[in-house]
C-alpha cells in the first residue's frame, strides 16, 4: 500500500510514532529486529524495553521541563504516558513504572491495533521509496549504522557519545569567570569574547586534580565497547596520565588575561563555551568524564566561578549511534538528502526515554500529516516538544553537537522575569504556562483525521 509508514526500530520512538500515525488513520508496518537480533543492553523482544532505568523522571508539569514533555504527550494522547499511567509505581515526584507490564502493554496495545503489523528482522539498507521513519536508536543494528554513514558522511554519524557537562550561563559567578577567547583571536567582538574563562591558583589546581582521582567513576556496560578514542578521553583519565595533563589540555591558562586580577597569571583555566543559540547554556570545554553524577557536581563545583553552578546536564561517554541532526535533518525532521526519510527518538541527539518517545511522537504526526496531504504549521518553539525539534534540528551549535535531554534552558527567555535562583519558581511556572498554551494551540490547529473519523 502507497499510504503505509514504514517505521524501523520499535522502541520508545518506533512505538509512539506508530500509534501517533495509527490512531490517525494511516497504516503502520513496525520493522523491529528483537528478539531475532538482540543488541547488549535489551533483554526481551518487547516493543519499547526501558533497558535501564524503570524511571520516566520528574511528573511535575509546572516545575519541570521533562514533567512539561509528560504533560505535552498525554495532551497529544500518547501511548508511552498512557501505558506509563496505566502501569505507575509509587516513586515520589517521579513517574516510574513497572517496566514489564509496561512493555507489554505497549506492545499488546499496538499489535491489536487494525492499522499495526509488526513486521520481524532487521532492516540493513536506507529504503529507496515509500515513507519510512527510522528509530533504530542508540544501538543500531551495525549494518544499518553503516547505511547511514555512508549516506551521511562518517563525520555527521556518531557512535559514542562524548558529553561535556552543560551549565546554566545565570548559574555562573561572573565576579570570578570572565568572557574572552585565547589570544582575543576573532573577526568580531562576539568571537574576541566567545568563551567563558574560570582561573584555577595552584592550591586549587592541585586539590581539583586530586578530587578527580578520588572521584567515583562508571564502568562501560558490558559488551559496550570501551575503545574511545584519544581525542575524547575522559578528563579523569587525562589525569591519571599525570597530574600536568590537563594544565597542558583543556585548562592551558595561555593567551588570557583575568581582567578581576590583571597582574596575577592562572595557574589553570577552566574554559566553557556557547551550547545553544540562545546564550542559556554553556558546556565546560573538553569535560567528557565517566565520574558517577553525584562526584561530577562535587567535583566541578570546586571550580571557582562555578560553586553554584546548576547542570542542564552531566557528562559522559556511552554508546550512542546519532545524528548530525542540526545539519542532517530539516524542520520536520526529514533527511534533507532523502525526504522520505525521517528519524526519529535518540539517534536524532535527543537522550532519554521521554525526549525519545516525544520526538517519535512528532515524527509519527508529521508523517501522518504528510500522508494524508497536510501541511501543519511549525511546532511552536515555546512548546517542550518545540524546544527540543529547535534544538536538535537548528538551535544547537553544529560543531560540538551532543545528545540533550529536554531543560529549561532550551527555552526562549520570558519577558519581564527577574532572573538568578530567587526568581526561578515564577520563572519555571511562566515557562510551563506558556508551553501548554503553545503546544495545545498547535494540537488543535492541527486536527488530523481520527481513525474513528
Ligand atoms: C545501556 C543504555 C542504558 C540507558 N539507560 C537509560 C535510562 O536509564 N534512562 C533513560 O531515560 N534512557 C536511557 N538510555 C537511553 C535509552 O536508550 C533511550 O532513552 C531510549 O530507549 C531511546 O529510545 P529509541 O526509541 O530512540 O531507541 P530504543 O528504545 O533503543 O529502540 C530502538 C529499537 O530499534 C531496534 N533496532 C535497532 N536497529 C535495528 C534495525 N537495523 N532493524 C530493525 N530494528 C532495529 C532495537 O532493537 C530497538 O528495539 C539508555 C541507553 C543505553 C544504550
Amino acid at each position: 500500500m502507497t499510504n503505509t509508514l514504514h517505521i524501523i526500530g520499535g522502541g520508545m520512538a518506533g512505538s509512539e510514532a506508530a500509534w501517533q500515525a495509527a490512531s490517525h488513520g494511516i497504516p503502520v508496518t513496525i520493522h523491529e529486529m528483537r528478539p531475532e537480533t538482540g543488541t547488549f543492553a535489551h533483554q526481551t523482544g518487547d516493543l519499547a524495553e526501558m533497558v535501564c532505568s524503570n524511571s520516566f523522571r520528574s511528573d511535575d508539569d509546572e516545575q519541570n521541563a521533562v514533567g512539561l514533555l509528560h504533560w505535552e504527550m498525554r495532551a497529544a494522547g500518547g501511548l508511552i504516558m498512557a501505558m506509563a499511567d496505566r502501569h505507575r509505581l509509587p516513586a515520589g515526584g517521579a513517574l516510574a513504572v513497572d517496566r514489564d507490564a509496561f512493555a507489554r502493554a505497549v506492545t499488546e496495545t499496538l499489535r491489536a491495533h487494525p492499522l499495526v503489523t509488526v513486521a520481524p528482522g532487521e532492516i540493513s539498507a536506507l529504503p529507496e521509496d515509500g515513507t519510512w521513519i527510522i528509530a533504530t536508536g542508540p544501538l543500531t543494528s551495525q549494518g544499518l549504522g553503516q547505511a547511514i554513514a555512508a549516506e551521511t558522511g562518517a563525520e555527521a554519524l556518531a557512535f559514542f557519545d562524548a558529553i561535556a557537562p552543560i551549565v546554566y550561563h545565570d548559574s555562573i559567578d561572573m565576579s570570578r569567570a570572565w568572557m574572552q577567547s585565547r589570544y582575543d583571536k576573532g573577526e568580531t567582538e562576539e568571537e574576541r569574547t566567545a568563551y567563558l574563562n574560570c582561573p584555577m591558583d595552584r592550591d586549587q589546581y592541585e586539590a581539583f586534580i586530586d578530587a578527580l582521582l578520588a572521584a567515583d567513576k562508571t564502568e562501560f556496560h558490558e559488551g559496550e565497547t570501551a575503545g574511545y578514542f584519544d581525542g575524547c578521553l575522559p578528563i579523569e583519565v587525562m589525569a591519571e596520565r599525570g597530574r600536568e595533563t590537563l594544565r597542558h589540555g583543556p585548562m592551558k591558562p595561555v593567551g588570557l588575561t583575568n581582567p578581576h586580577q590583571p597582574d596575577v597569571k592562572p595557574h589553570a583555566v577552566v574554559q566553557l563555551r556557547r551550547d545553544n543559540a540562545l546564550g542559556t547554556l554553556y558546556n565546560i570545554v573538553g569535560f567528557q568524564t565517566k565520574m558517577k553524577y553525584g562526584a561530577q557536581a562535587d567535583v566541578f563545583k570546586m571550580i571557582p566561578g562555578l560553586e553554584n553552578a546548576r547542570f542542564a546536564r552531566l557528562g559522559g561517554i556511552h554508546r550512542n549511534t546519532f545524528l548530525n541532526s542540526p545539519t542532517l535533518l530539516d524542520d520536520q525532521m526529514r533527511l534533507k538528502s532523502r525526504p522520505h526519510i525521517r528519524f526519529a527518538g535518540q539517534i536524532t541527539g535527543v537522550e532519554g526515554y521521554v525526549e525519545s518517545a516525544a520526538m517519535g511522537l512528532l515524527a509519527g504526526r508529521l508523517a501522518a500529516a504528510e500522508l494524508s496531504g497536510k501541511t501543519p504549521p511549525p511546532v511552536p518553539q515555546d512548546s517542550a516538544m518545540g524546544a527540543l525539534i529547535h534544538h536538535i534540528t537548528g538551535g544547537a551549535e553544529a560543531k560540538t553537537f551532543q545528545p540533550m535531554n529536554v531543560n529549561f534552558g532550551l527555552f526562549r527567555p520570558v519577558d519581564g522575569l527577574k532572573g538568578g535562583r530567587r526568581g526561578r519558581k515564577d520563572r519555571y511556572k511562566a515557562y510551563t504556562d506558556r508551553g501548554k498554551e503553545a503546544w495545545q494551540g498547535w494540537l488543535d490547529a492541527y486536527p488530523l483525521p481520527r481513525q474513528t473519523d
